[in-house]
């Protein structure tokens, strides 16, 4: 039974390696497309996008249990469209062969840096924006004249079924093209000889990720989670910062990569946190359970894992305060988790030793801002570091002596729409980089090429060596 199945090809692992091939041979015939062909390919997918937008709001939110349109529409479409308009715009000056300086030894030669594409590029991408964190990487790969395959999460099965019947009414195969389904189709994706690899998703899956990339030498991108923190510093705006890091922590139900994970504040102002959490929480969801702004937990077993960690924190003596009237539960079993504050946390409990990718907040009480780096370093390096206060001495502390992917001042996430800053973790949080010039750079390769002159004085250099060294 066991040689029957090995030996009965599997239809899509067949066409996805069909797939790759015929990318590589459209690679090997225009190996650097114009920037014409360029623009037209992003054109086509800003206007796939735009029109799908409605198709992958539905989808979305089928795949979820509940998402509103609105979280689909900023952080799937507006971002993708946002990237391309980016992207059109910069593309001339982030293609230009650029000279670069020449030693003086060197001259009359020159030096120049030209960027050009690599070929196929493979993209993984997570359920949690599944549009966007697929499409994304695509852009910055197209943008760099590469060809692009796409292989999004079985989690939103619905959203990955709409990508792949879109593209391919949009795309020829060779250029840009969606393969789907589940870890197995995943394991032998990322084990073909791509150019460059760029994977958003967990870190334990980034790590195989890399280690079957490591076999083809494919480089990688690694866009991974961790446990971001958030530190109240002892001079805070409370309300302010409570309304922000509600917005950060409750936005797609806290599962997104960059959410606050824990939050640090002053032991004696944890009340005042607290309450003001409260009111922000009942301001911004008036209702949790029928309200359609909040997001279901993806899962039926993505939410017993979060309501393992509430009960596992419980067990281990951390009180959980719930911030809305309706409390936790979920009457009506839509999977709508309501938020609440973990207080008295210790690093026993799974609730602060795992990404959390929920509606749930520690607080970690402290007693000197240095008791807070000294935790933050303790740990792995997070994907994102939040400060929020007003004394700049603190903040400056904080951002010379902690290591992050990246910082929000006094809010949360908004680095991450940033399409002139580069977005990617660091350590255990990921490797690499994109989003704008720095998606195009990572999938480009700089090559460095000197222009000899006709006159040089390299010749000097050139053997018999007794009459080259009389001249040094
Ligand atoms: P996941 O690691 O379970 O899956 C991600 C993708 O990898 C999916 O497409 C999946 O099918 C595929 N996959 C699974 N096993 C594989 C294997 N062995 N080989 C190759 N591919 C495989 O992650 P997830 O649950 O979809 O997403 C949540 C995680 O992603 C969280 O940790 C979150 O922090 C992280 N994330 C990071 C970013 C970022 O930009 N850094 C953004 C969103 C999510």
């Amino acid at each position: 039974m066991n040689a029957v199945l090995k030996t009965t090809p599997d239809p899509s692992l067949d066409g996805m390696h069909e797939a790759f091939a015929r990318q590589r041979a459209a690679f090997a015939a225009d190996m650097n497309p114009s920037r014409a062909i360029r623009l037209e390919r992003l054109d086509r997918l800003f206007a796939m996008t735009e029109r799908i937008a409605p198709a992958l709001e539905a989808a979305v939110s089928a795949d979820f249990g509940h998402r509103s349109a609105h979280v689909t529409r900023l952080a799937d479409v507006m971002m993708v469209t946002a990237a391309i308009k980016h992207a059109r715009r910069h593309l001339k000056s982030w293609m230009k062969v650029r000279r670069a300086p020449t030693a003086l030894a060197f001259r009359p030669g020159s030096n120049r840096i030209m960027p050009q594409p690599i070929g196929v590029v493979g993209v993984v991408s997570p359920w949690n924006y599944p549009y966007q964190l697929a499409m994304g990487p695509a852009i910055a790969a197209i943008g760099a004249g590469n060809r692009v395959m796409i292989k999004p999460s079985e989690l939103t099965p619905r959203v990955a079924e709409l990508m792949r019947q879109a593209v391919a009414e949009s795309f020829a195969p060779e250029e840009l093209t969606v393969v789907t389904g589940g870890a197995e189709i995943g394991t032998a994706f990322v084990a073909m000889p791509f150019d460059h690899l760029l994977f958003t998703g967990s870190t334990a899956v980034g790590r195989q990720v890399a280690l079957a990339a490591a076999a083809n030498l494919t480089p990688v991108t690694l866009e991974l989670g961790g446990k971001s923190p958030a530190i109240l510093s002892p001079q805070v705006d409370m309300a302010q910062a409570a309304s922000r890091l509600a917005m950060g922590k409750l936005f797609n139900a806290g599962q997104t990569c960059i959410a606050p994970d824990y939050v640090a504040v002053q032991r004696h102002a944890v009340d005042a946190f607290v309450h003001a959490m409260r009111r922000e929480v009942e301001r911004q969801y008036p209702a949790i359970d029928a309200n359609p702004d909040y997001t279901a937990i993806v899962s039926d077993r993505h939410f017993e894992r979060l309501q393992g960690l509430l009960d596992d924190a419980r067990q281990r003596g951390a009180r959980v305060v719930s911030l809305h009237p309706e409390g936790l539960g979920t009457a009506s079993g839509t999977r709508k988790l309501g938020p609440a504050l973990v207080l008295n946390v210790t690093d026993d409990m799974k609730i602060m030793q795992e990404e959390i990718f929920g509606p749930l907040l520690p607080v970690m009480a402290y007693d000197t801002i240095e008791d807070v780096i000294s935790y933050v370093n303790r740990h792995e390096r997070p994907l994102a570091l939040y400060w929020f206060g007003t004394y700049r001495a603190d903040r400056d502390k904080v951002l010379a002596r902690t290591i992050s992917g990246g910082v929000t001042l006094n809010d949360c996430m908004w680095h991450f729409g940033q399409e002139e800053l580069p977005f990617g973790g660091i350590g255990a949080s990921g490797m690499g980089a994109y989003h704008g010039e720095y998606g195009f750079r990572t999938f480009s390769k700089h090559k460095p090429v000197f222009h000899q002159a006709a006159l040089s004085g390299t010749r000097l250099l050139q053997p018999p060596y007794g009459r080259t060294f009389d001249f040094m």
